[in-house]
C-alpha cells in the first residue's frame, strides 16, 4: 500500500483540552447515576478510553461493533453489526461513544437498534463531526470538533486499518492505494 501525506489537524494536547472540557459537561448534564459507554468499535477505542477518564461519575463501559468503510475511503451505506453488547442496557442512561460522524447511517442504525432495547436515554458524544456530508439527521450532543469534508486518520481512526495509533488527528492527502 502507498499512503498519502498526513497534515495535522488537532494535537494530541488539542484533544485531550477538549476532552476534558467534554468530560466536564457531560458529568453536569446527567443526573446521579452510573452512565452506561458504549464504544463503537474500532476507531472510538481511545476516544472512550480518555473521554471515561475525563468523566467524574461511575461509567459503565460495553462495546459493539459496526462494519464501516472496510479499505476505502467512501461510504458503502451498508451497516452491518459485527459485535453486539455485553450488557442489557435497558432503564438505563446511555451514551453512545463514535470517533466520527459522517453520513450519519451509522448512528442512525445504531440509535434505532439501541432505543428497542428501552434505554431511559440515549445520546451520542463523538470526537469529530463532518456536518456537511449528513444523509441521516443525527442529533450529536457531544462534538468535540466540527471539521470539513476531509478524510482523516490517527487517534483510533483508520485508512485500511493503518495509522490508528497516531497521537493527532491529521488529513489523509494524496493519491493512496489501498
Ligand atoms: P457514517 O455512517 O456517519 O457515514 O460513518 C461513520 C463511520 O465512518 C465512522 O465511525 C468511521 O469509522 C468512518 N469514517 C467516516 N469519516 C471518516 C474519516 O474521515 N476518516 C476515517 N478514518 N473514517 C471515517
Amino acid at each position: 500500500m502507498s499512503a498519502g501525506t498526513l497534515r495535522l489537524l488537532f494535537s494530541a494536547q488539542q484533544i485531550q483540552k477538549r476532552i476534558h472540557e467534554m468530560g466536564a459537561q457531560i458529568d453536569k448534564d446527567y443526573p446521579d447515576g452510573a452512565l452506561h459507554l458504549v464504544c463503537i468499535l474500532k476507531g472510538a477505542c481511545f476516544f472512550l478510553a480518555d473521554l471515561a477518564r475525563a468523566i467524574e461519575r461511575d461509567v459503565v463501559i460495553d462495546f459493539m461493533g459496526i462494519s464501516s468503510y472496510g479499505r476505502g475511503t467512501t461510504t458503502s451505506g451498508a451497516v452491518k453489526l459485527t459485535k453486539d453488547l455485553d450488557l442489557a442496557v435497558e432503564n438505563v442512561h446511555v451514551l453512545l461513544v463514535e470517533d466520527i460522524v459522517d453520513t450519519g447511517l451509522t448512528l442512525n442504525y445504531l440509535m434505532n437498534t439501541l432505543q428497542q432495547r428501552k434505554p431511559r436515554s440515549i445520546r451520542v458524544a463523538a470526537l469529530l463531526d463532518k456536518p456537511e456530508r449528513r444523509q441521516r439527521p443525527v442529533k450529536v450532543s457531544y462534538v468535540g470538533f466540527e471539521i470539513p469534508d476531509e478524510f482523516v486518520v490517527g487517534y483510533g481512526l483508520d485508512f485500511a486499518e493503518r495509522y490508528r495509533n497516531l497521537q493527532d488527528v491529521c488529513v489523509l492527502e494524496g493519491p493512496q492505494v489501498a
